[in-house]
Protein backbone atom coordinates (compact mmCIF):
# COMPACT_ATOMS: atom_id res chain seq x y z
CA UNK A 1 0.00 0.00 0.00
CA UNK A 2 2.75 2.17 0.90
CA UNK A 3 3.24 3.42 -2.61
CA UNK A 4 -0.26 4.74 -2.61
CA UNK A 5 0.54 6.94 0.27
CA UNK A 6 1.85 10.35 0.13
CA UNK A 7 4.67 11.58 2.85
CA UNK A 8 2.19 12.74 5.01
CA UNK A 9 -0.49 10.20 5.04
CA UNK A 10 2.45 7.17 5.91
CA UNK A 11 3.57 9.23 9.10
CA UNK A 12 0.25 9.91 10.20
CA UNK A 13 -0.53 5.92 9.76
CA UNK A 14 2.93 5.46 11.38
CA UNK A 15 1.75 7.50 14.32
CA UNK A 16 -1.37 6.22 14.99
CA UNK A 17 0.25 2.85 14.55
CA UNK A 18 2.50 3.44 17.39
CA UNK A 19 -0.41 5.03 19.79
CA UNK A 20 -2.41 1.56 19.07
CA UNK A 21 0.44 -0.93 19.43
CA UNK A 22 1.65 0.97 22.23
CA UNK A 23 -1.26 1.69 24.36
CA UNK A 24 -4.54 0.68 23.28
CA UNK A 25 -3.52 -2.95 22.48
CA UNK A 26 -2.78 -3.75 26.25
CA UNK A 27 -5.98 -2.48 27.03
CA UNK A 28 -8.17 -3.87 24.49
CA UNK A 29 -9.12 -6.76 26.10
CA UNK A 30 -9.76 -4.87 29.60
CA UNK A 31 -11.76 -2.65 28.51
CA UNK A 32 -14.01 -5.45 26.31
CA UNK A 33 -14.54 -7.53 29.54
CA UNK A 34 -15.00 -3.90 31.73
CA UNK A 35 -17.13 -2.51 29.27
CA UNK A 36 -16.34 1.07 30.56
CA UNK A 37 -15.08 3.91 28.44
CA UNK A 38 -11.47 4.92 28.87
CA UNK A 39 -10.86 8.12 29.28
CA UNK A 40 -7.28 8.10 29.03
CA UNK A 41 -6.89 6.81 25.75
CA UNK A 42 -9.48 8.95 24.18
CA UNK A 43 -7.53 11.83 25.80
CA UNK A 44 -4.07 10.09 24.37
CA UNK A 45 -6.19 10.00 20.86
CA UNK A 46 -6.67 13.96 21.08
CA UNK A 47 -3.32 14.65 22.41
CA UNK A 48 -1.61 13.20 19.60
CA UNK A 49 -4.37 15.61 17.25
CA UNK A 50 -5.90 12.89 15.79
CA UNK A 51 -9.50 14.38 16.20
CA UNK A 52 -9.11 17.49 14.08
CA UNK A 53 -7.36 15.04 11.38
CA UNK A 54 -9.48 16.60 8.60
CA UNK A 55 -10.22 19.83 10.10
CA UNK A 56 -9.51 22.95 7.94
CA UNK A 57 -6.42 25.20 9.23
CA UNK A 58 -8.22 28.03 10.41
CA UNK A 59 -10.49 25.57 12.47
CA UNK A 60 -7.52 24.17 14.38
CA UNK A 61 -7.46 21.32 12.20
CA UNK A 62 -4.50 19.12 10.50
CA UNK A 63 -6.19 19.83 7.38
CA UNK A 64 -5.32 15.97 6.17
CA UNK A 65 -8.66 14.48 4.10
CA UNK A 66 -11.15 11.59 4.71
CA UNK A 67 -8.41 9.20 3.07
CA UNK A 68 -6.31 10.37 6.25
CA UNK A 69 -9.11 9.71 8.33
CA UNK A 70 -9.69 6.52 6.89
CA UNK A 71 -5.77 5.69 7.07
CA UNK A 72 -5.59 6.49 11.34
CA UNK A 73 -9.16 5.30 11.98
CA UNK A 74 -7.80 1.46 10.04
CA UNK A 75 -4.82 1.66 12.24
CA UNK A 76 -6.59 2.02 15.58
CA UNK A 77 -9.13 -0.32 14.66
CA UNK A 78 -6.23 -3.60 14.17
CA UNK A 79 -6.21 -2.73 17.97
CA UNK A 80 -9.76 -2.27 19.47
CA UNK A 81 -12.87 -1.36 17.45
CA UNK A 82 -14.00 0.24 19.99
CA UNK A 83 -11.28 2.76 20.70
CA UNK A 84 -11.46 3.15 16.82
CA UNK A 85 -15.27 3.85 16.94
CA UNK A 86 -15.30 6.16 19.83
CA UNK A 87 -12.02 8.46 17.61
CA UNK A 88 -14.87 8.50 14.83
CA UNK A 89 -17.32 10.66 17.00
CA UNK A 90 -15.42 13.46 17.45
CA UNK A 91 -13.54 13.26 14.25
CA UNK A 92 -17.00 13.57 12.65
CA UNK A 93 -17.97 15.85 15.32
CA UNK A 94 -16.17 18.84 14.71
CA UNK A 95 -16.76 18.71 10.82
CA UNK A 96 -19.85 19.23 11.52
CA UNK A 97 -19.60 22.06 14.19
CA UNK A 98 -17.12 23.82 11.56
CA UNK A 99 -19.66 23.27 8.94
CA UNK A 100 -23.51 24.08 10.48
CA UNK A 101 -22.62 25.48 14.07
CA UNK A 102 -22.85 29.01 15.32
CA UNK A 103 -19.85 30.96 16.54
CA UNK A 104 -20.96 29.99 20.14
CA UNK A 105 -20.89 25.90 19.04
CA UNK A 106 -17.69 26.73 16.99
CA UNK A 107 -15.95 27.94 20.18
CA UNK A 108 -16.20 24.57 21.42
CA UNK A 109 -13.98 22.94 18.87
CA UNK A 110 -10.66 23.62 20.33
CA UNK A 111 -12.19 21.55 23.85
CA UNK A 112 -13.25 18.87 21.43
CA UNK A 113 -9.85 18.66 19.96
CA UNK A 114 -8.54 18.56 22.79
CA UNK A 115 -10.69 15.66 24.53
CA UNK A 116 -12.01 18.18 27.01
CA UNK A 117 -16.15 17.79 25.72
CA UNK A 118 -16.88 14.43 24.63
CA UNK A 119 -19.60 15.08 21.97
CA UNK A 120 -22.25 12.37 20.92
CA UNK A 121 -24.83 12.12 17.89
CA UNK A 122 -28.12 10.72 18.96
CA UNK A 123 -30.44 10.61 15.80
CA UNK A 124 -32.22 7.26 15.96
CA UNK A 125 -35.02 6.64 18.58
CA UNK A 126 -36.79 3.25 19.66
CA UNK A 127 -38.99 3.50 17.25
CA UNK A 128 -36.84 4.99 14.33
CA UNK A 129 -33.79 3.27 13.17
CA UNK A 130 -33.39 3.32 9.37
CA UNK A 131 -36.79 5.50 9.10
CA UNK A 132 -34.59 8.48 10.30
CA UNK A 133 -37.39 10.88 8.42
CA UNK A 134 -39.69 9.18 11.13
CA UNK A 135 -38.13 10.61 14.02
CA UNK A 136 -40.90 11.91 16.83
CA UNK A 137 -38.80 13.60 19.71
CA UNK A 138 -39.79 17.21 18.69
CA UNK A 139 -38.14 20.64 19.49
CA UNK A 140 -40.41 23.56 19.70
CA UNK A 141 -40.10 27.03 20.22
CA UNK A 142 -40.49 28.51 23.89
CA UNK A 143 -40.28 32.32 24.31
CA UNK A 144 -36.53 32.74 23.50
CA UNK A 145 -35.26 29.22 22.67
CA UNK A 146 -36.77 25.48 22.48
CA UNK A 147 -38.35 23.21 24.22
CA UNK A 148 -36.79 19.89 23.91
CA UNK A 149 -38.86 16.46 24.30
CA UNK A 150 -38.25 12.89 23.04
CA UNK A 151 -36.40 9.51 23.85
CA UNK A 152 -32.85 8.88 21.44
CA UNK A 153 -31.96 5.50 21.20
CA UNK A 154 -27.82 3.42 20.94
CA UNK A 155 -26.20 7.11 21.77
CA UNK A 156 -22.71 5.87 21.30
CA UNK A 157 -20.68 7.69 23.89
CA UNK A 158 -24.06 8.97 25.19
CA UNK A 159 -23.32 7.79 28.78
CA UNK A 160 -20.43 10.12 28.91
CA UNK A 161 -21.19 12.90 26.31
CA UNK A 162 -20.98 16.55 27.56
CA UNK A 163 -22.41 17.78 24.16
CA UNK A 164 -24.73 16.19 22.15
CA UNK A 165 -26.32 16.69 18.86
CA UNK A 166 -29.88 16.32 18.72
CA UNK A 167 -32.16 15.57 15.35
CA UNK A 168 -35.65 16.66 16.01
CA UNK A 169 -38.75 17.33 14.79
CA UNK A 170 -39.43 21.30 14.35
CA UNK A 171 -42.14 22.11 12.10
CA UNK A 172 -45.37 20.23 11.70
CA UNK A 173 -44.52 18.31 7.91
CA UNK A 174 -44.12 14.63 8.12
CA UNK A 175 -41.02 12.98 7.11
CA UNK A 176 -37.65 14.35 6.50
CA UNK A 177 -38.74 18.31 5.96
CA UNK A 178 -38.96 19.18 9.53
CA UNK A 179 -36.25 17.83 11.06
CA UNK A 180 -33.64 20.02 12.64
CA UNK A 181 -30.08 19.56 14.43
CA UNK A 182 -30.00 21.32 17.91
CA UNK A 183 -26.79 21.43 20.14
CA UNK A 184 -28.16 20.38 23.78
CA UNK A 185 -25.12 20.46 26.95
CA UNK A 186 -25.47 17.32 28.44
CA UNK A 187 -25.76 18.40 32.06
CA UNK A 188 -29.27 20.37 31.24
CA UNK A 189 -32.08 19.78 34.18
CA UNK A 190 -34.88 17.14 32.25
CA UNK A 191 -32.03 14.97 30.95
CA UNK A 192 -31.90 11.69 31.72
CA UNK A 193 -29.41 8.30 30.55
CA UNK A 194 -30.54 4.92 30.12
CA UNK A 195 -28.44 2.11 31.40
CA UNK A 196 -25.17 1.11 29.48
CA UNK A 197 -26.58 -1.17 26.62
CA UNK A 198 -24.80 -4.61 26.87
CA UNK A 199 -23.88 -5.17 23.11
CA UNK A 200 -22.72 -8.27 21.71
CA UNK A 201 -19.17 -6.35 21.23
CA UNK A 202 -17.76 -2.79 21.07
CA UNK A 203 -17.87 -2.69 24.75
CA UNK A 204 -16.42 0.34 26.68
CA UNK A 205 -18.55 2.82 24.35
CA UNK A 206 -21.11 3.79 27.17
CA UNK A 207 -24.15 3.47 24.67
CA UNK A 208 -27.17 4.40 26.00
CA UNK A 209 -30.46 5.69 25.56
CA UNK A 210 -31.37 9.57 26.36
CA UNK A 211 -34.70 10.81 27.74
CA UNK A 212 -35.12 14.70 27.38
CA UNK A 213 -38.46 15.42 29.14
CA UNK A 214 -39.02 19.44 28.76
CA UNK A 215 -35.40 20.73 28.37
CA UNK A 216 -35.23 23.87 28.26
CA UNK A 217 -32.37 25.13 25.10
CA UNK A 218 -30.96 28.26 24.25
CA UNK A 219 -32.15 30.16 21.63
CA UNK A 220 -28.49 29.55 19.45
CA UNK A 221 -29.05 25.79 20.26
CA UNK A 222 -29.82 25.38 16.22
CA UNK A 223 -27.11 23.40 13.89
CA UNK A 224 -27.52 24.50 10.68
CA UNK A 225 -30.58 26.04 8.97
CA UNK A 226 -34.43 25.30 10.50
CA UNK A 227 -35.94 22.02 9.47
CA UNK A 228 -32.92 20.98 6.85
CA UNK A 229 -30.94 18.55 9.56
CA UNK A 230 -32.39 15.57 7.54
CA UNK A 231 -29.66 16.72 4.70
CA UNK A 232 -27.02 17.43 6.71
CA UNK A 233 -27.24 14.09 8.52
CA UNK A 234 -27.38 12.13 5.44
CA UNK A 235 -24.18 14.41 4.02
CA UNK A 236 -22.41 13.30 7.26
CA UNK A 237 -23.04 9.66 6.34
CA UNK A 238 -21.05 9.82 2.98
CA UNK A 239 -18.24 10.62 5.50
CA UNK A 240 -18.94 8.38 8.77
CA UNK A 241 -19.51 5.52 6.39
CA UNK A 242 -16.04 5.32 5.00
CA UNK A 243 -14.82 5.72 8.45
CA UNK A 244 -17.24 2.42 9.17
CA UNK A 245 -15.77 0.66 6.04
CA UNK A 246 -12.42 1.57 7.17
CA UNK A 247 -12.85 -0.24 11.02
CA UNK A 248 -14.24 -3.11 9.08
CA UNK A 249 -11.15 -2.98 7.25
CA UNK A 250 -8.52 -2.50 10.18
CA UNK A 251 -10.28 -5.54 12.19
CA UNK A 252 -10.05 -7.62 9.31
CA UNK A 253 -6.46 -7.27 9.11
CA UNK A 254 -6.35 -8.27 12.54
CA UNK A 255 -8.34 -10.85 11.90
CA UNK A 256 -6.19 -12.00 9.32
CA UNK A 257 -2.62 -11.48 11.18
CA UNK A 258 -3.75 -13.63 13.61
CA UNK A 259 -4.97 -16.67 12.11
CA UNK A 260 -1.65 -16.81 10.08
CA UNK A 261 0.32 -16.52 13.09
CA UNK A 262 -1.90 -19.22 15.06
CA UNK A 263 -2.01 -21.55 11.70
CA UNK A 264 1.76 -21.75 11.31
CA UNK A 265 2.24 -22.12 15.08
CA UNK A 266 -0.37 -24.97 15.75
CA UNK A 267 0.30 -28.23 15.12
CA UNK A 268 -2.13 -31.16 14.50
CA UNK A 269 -1.44 -34.11 12.94
CA UNK A 270 2.70 -33.81 13.14
CA UNK A 271 2.23 -30.50 11.01
CA UNK A 272 1.59 -26.77 11.82
CA UNK A 273 -1.95 -26.45 10.30
CA UNK A 274 -1.44 -23.59 7.54
CA UNK A 275 -0.19 -26.79 5.55
CA UNK A 276 -3.39 -28.19 5.29
CA UNK A 277 -5.19 -27.07 2.15
CA UNK A 278 -8.26 -26.23 3.75
CA UNK A 279 -7.00 -23.98 5.96
CA UNK A 280 -4.79 -22.41 3.18
CA UNK A 281 -8.08 -21.89 1.30
CA UNK A 282 -9.40 -19.87 4.12
CA UNK A 283 -6.28 -17.92 4.56
CA UNK A 284 -6.71 -17.11 0.74
CA UNK A 285 -10.02 -16.00 0.95
CA UNK A 286 -9.65 -14.07 3.85
CA UNK A 287 -6.86 -12.01 1.88
CA UNK A 288 -10.08 -10.53 0.64
CA UNK A 289 -12.38 -10.81 3.79
CA UNK A 290 -13.94 -12.90 6.32
CA UNK A 291 -13.31 -12.38 10.23
CA UNK A 292 -15.71 -15.72 10.73
CA UNK A 293 -12.90 -17.78 9.13
CA UNK A 294 -10.16 -16.29 11.15
CA UNK A 295 -12.37 -17.81 14.02
CA UNK A 296 -12.31 -21.06 12.28
CA UNK A 297 -8.89 -21.31 11.92
CA UNK A 298 -8.38 -20.61 15.70
CA UNK A 299 -10.85 -23.89 16.40
CA UNK A 300 -12.09 -24.15 19.98
CA UNK A 301 -9.34 -21.17 21.16
CA UNK A 302 -11.38 -19.06 18.61
CA UNK A 303 -14.50 -19.21 20.28
CA UNK A 304 -12.46 -18.56 23.80
CA UNK A 305 -12.13 -14.95 25.33
CA UNK A 306 -8.12 -16.38 25.70
CA UNK A 307 -7.64 -15.08 21.96
CA UNK A 308 -8.34 -11.72 20.67
CA UNK A 309 -10.13 -13.20 17.78
CA UNK A 310 -13.55 -13.64 19.64
CA UNK A 311 -13.78 -10.34 20.73
CA UNK A 312 -13.15 -9.25 16.87
CA UNK A 313 -15.91 -11.43 15.69
CA UNK A 314 -18.28 -9.68 17.90
CA UNK A 315 -17.34 -6.27 17.33
CA UNK A 316 -16.81 -6.62 13.61
CA UNK A 317 -20.55 -7.41 13.89
CA UNK A 318 -21.83 -4.16 14.59
CA UNK A 319 -20.82 -2.93 11.03
CA UNK A 320 -23.38 -4.25 9.56
CA UNK A 321 -25.43 -2.60 11.55
CA UNK A 322 -24.40 1.16 12.04
CA UNK A 323 -24.68 4.19 10.12
CA UNK A 324 -26.84 2.57 7.95
CA UNK A 325 -27.77 -1.34 7.81
CA UNK A 326 -26.33 -3.47 4.84
CA UNK A 327 -30.33 -3.43 3.34
CA UNK A 328 -30.06 0.53 3.49
CA UNK A 329 -26.37 0.47 1.66
CA UNK A 330 -27.77 -1.70 -0.84
CA UNK A 331 -30.87 0.62 -1.05
CA UNK A 332 -28.74 4.27 -1.53
CA UNK A 333 -26.46 2.19 -4.01
CA UNK A 334 -28.87 0.27 -5.70
CA UNK A 335 -31.20 4.03 -6.04
CA UNK A 336 -27.81 5.93 -7.62
CA UNK A 337 -27.23 3.12 -9.89
CA UNK A 338 -30.84 4.01 -10.94
CA UNK A 339 -30.02 7.66 -11.32
CA UNK A 340 -27.03 7.37 -13.86
CA UNK A 341 -28.93 4.59 -15.86
CA UNK A 342 -31.71 7.25 -16.51
C1 LIG B 1 -23.70 -0.23 18.93
C2 LIG B 1 -24.57 0.77 18.23
C3 LIG B 1 -24.21 2.10 18.25
C4 LIG B 1 -25.03 3.05 17.64
N1 LIG B 1 -24.71 4.39 17.75
C5 LIG B 1 -25.60 5.32 17.31
C6 LIG B 1 -25.37 6.73 17.55
O1 LIG B 1 -24.34 7.13 18.13
N2 LIG B 1 -26.32 7.61 17.17
C7 LIG B 1 -27.46 7.22 16.53
O2 LIG B 1 -28.27 8.09 16.20
N3 LIG B 1 -27.70 5.91 16.27
C8 LIG B 1 -26.81 4.96 16.66
N4 LIG B 1 -27.04 3.61 16.43
C9 LIG B 1 -28.30 3.22 15.80
C10 LIG B 1 -28.09 2.66 14.40
O3 LIG B 1 -27.84 3.71 13.50
C11 LIG B 1 -29.36 1.85 14.07
O4 LIG B 1 -29.35 0.69 14.89
C12 LIG B 1 -29.44 1.48 12.61
O5 LIG B 1 -29.67 2.62 11.81
C13 LIG B 1 -30.57 0.47 12.37
O6 LIG B 1 -31.76 0.91 12.92
P1 LIG B 1 -32.64 -0.08 13.87
O7 LIG B 1 -31.72 -0.69 14.86
O8 LIG B 1 -33.80 0.67 14.37
O9 LIG B 1 -33.10 -1.23 12.89
P2 LIG B 1 -34.37 -1.18 11.93
O10 LIG B 1 -34.37 0.09 11.14
O11 LIG B 1 -35.61 -1.50 12.72
O12 LIG B 1 -34.06 -2.39 10.95
C14 LIG B 1 -34.35 -3.75 11.27
C15 LIG B 1 -34.11 -4.58 10.02
O13 LIG B 1 -35.01 -4.13 8.98
C16 LIG B 1 -34.27 -3.78 7.81
N5 LIG B 1 -34.90 -2.66 7.13
C17 LIG B 1 -35.38 -1.50 7.68
N6 LIG B 1 -35.86 -0.70 6.73
C18 LIG B 1 -35.67 -1.34 5.54
C19 LIG B 1 -35.94 -1.02 4.16
N7 LIG B 1 -36.51 0.14 3.81
N8 LIG B 1 -35.59 -1.93 3.22
C20 LIG B 1 -34.99 -3.10 3.55
N9 LIG B 1 -34.70 -3.45 4.84
C21 LIG B 1 -35.05 -2.59 5.79
C22 LIG B 1 -32.88 -3.42 8.33
O14 LIG B 1 -31.87 -3.55 7.32
C23 LIG B 1 -32.70 -4.43 9.48
O15 LIG B 1 -32.28 -5.66 8.94
C24 LIG B 1 -26.21 2.64 16.97
C25 LIG B 1 -26.54 1.29 16.94
C26 LIG B 1 -25.75 0.36 17.57
C27 LIG B 1 -26.17 -1.10 17.56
Amino acid sequence: MDRFYTEDQKALRDTARRFAQAEILPRAATIDRDDRFDRSLYKGMADLGLFGICLREGAGGAVLDAVAACIAMEELARCSGAVANAFAIPVEAVLFFDQHGTETHKALIPQILSGEIIPATAVSEPDHGSDVAGIRTTAVRDGNGWLLDGTKAWVTLGGVADRIMVFARTGTEAGHRAISCLLVDGRLPGIARGKNEELLGMHGLEDCQITFAGVRLPADSLMGPENQAFKMAMSNFNFSRLMMASMALGMAQAAFEDATAYAKDRKQFGQPIIGFQAVQFMLADMAMKHVSNALQIHGGNGYSRDYRIERLFRDVRLAQIYEGTNQIQRLIIARQVEKEAA
